[in-house]
């Protein structure tokens, strides 16, 4: 399994000079399976120069997408996905839970209002999938988890028959001030001996007691997390807009010295724009 990030910014989109390194796109990744089958993952404004990726590629099979939720950042980049565009593309629009399913019938961004296109009027070729549970797709399993996030949120796994696995997990908050969706101890349990977690990682502790409670987590809660689930590597995702990439220069030196000390065999990452991890290679 490969993975590709085209956006990893939470919240809102932050172009400029002190964003070019690390990235400005809201959130978007794209898992390229063993037998070359493309699941999306978000689509924030990412997802714009991923159209345009598999268009250059030539890509023609099936398109399996997963939204998390339906937060702006996670959908304001889906009517500039180029494949909608073109009567030969097959999307599969995947919910995972009742309440994405419901989303999904009613796709408020392509109502004629908030968007000139209408989803009717798109020339691809969509199918939604009407039942949340398990799905096989191409040579993976795909399981789903909810996550602690206001409005709600779900997380995902997916297991592929080369023997690598991801765990996508966004928005969540690890320790929430009020009810638990999910504890901390299942989400490690969902995410065990995964290649690679990628995890909302928004705050620092300087962004507390303010933001305690907007469905995000802090950057040791997230290391902690990749810890006890025996993740081979975390990839910190979903950074706060006011980041710049100074910042999270800094976050990467912190998370390193934070494994060493406290997970030696885990590997840190900070996602950035139009980083490619092969989950098969140690
Ligand atoms: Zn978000
Ligand atoms: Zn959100």
């Amino acid at each position: 399994m490969r993975v590709r990030f085209f956006g990893v910014r939470g919240s809102c989109p932050t172009p400029g000079p002190s964003t070019v390194r690390y990235g400005g796109n809201s959130v978007c990744v794209e898992v390229r399976l063993a037998d070359d089958t493309r699941i999306v993952l978000d689509g924030g404004t990412g997802i714009r120069e991923l159209g345009n990726t598999l268009a250059r590629e030539q890509y023609r099979d099936a398109i399996h997408m997963f939204i998390t939720h339906p937060h702006w950042d996670h959908i304001m980049g889906l009517p500039f996905f180029a494949p909608f565009y073109q009567a030969s593309s097959r999307i599969v629009m995947h919910p995972t839970t009742a309440v994405a399913a419901q989303h999904t019938r009613t796709p408020t961004l392509f109502d004629g209002v908030h968007f000139p296109v209408r989803f009717a009027d798109l020339p691809a070729k969509l199918e939604l999938v009407a039942e949340c549970g398990e799905h096989r797709i191409g040579s993976a399993r795909v399981t789903s988890i909810e996550l602690n996030h206001p409005g709600g949120a779900t997380g995902f796994r997916i297991d592929d028959d080369d023997g690598t696995s991801l765990c996508y997990l966004t928005d969540n908050e690890l320790e929430p001030p009020g009810d638990l969706v999910t504890t901390r101890d299942a989400l490690a349990r969902f995410a065990h001996g995964t290649s690679l977690l990628i995890h909302d990682a928004q705050y620092l502790p300087s962004d507390l007691p303010l933001k305690h409670g907007w469905g995000h987590s802090l950057v040791d809660q997230v290391l902690a997390l990749g810890r006890d689930a025996e993740a081979r590597a975390v990839a910190l995702h979903h950074h706060d807009p006011d980041r710049d990439d100074d910042a999270l220069d800094a976050i990467a030196a912190h998370a390193l010295g934070w494994t060493r000390a406290h997970a030696a065999a885990l590997r840190p990452i900070v996602a950035s724009e139009g980083l490619e991890l092969d989950l098969a290679r140690r």
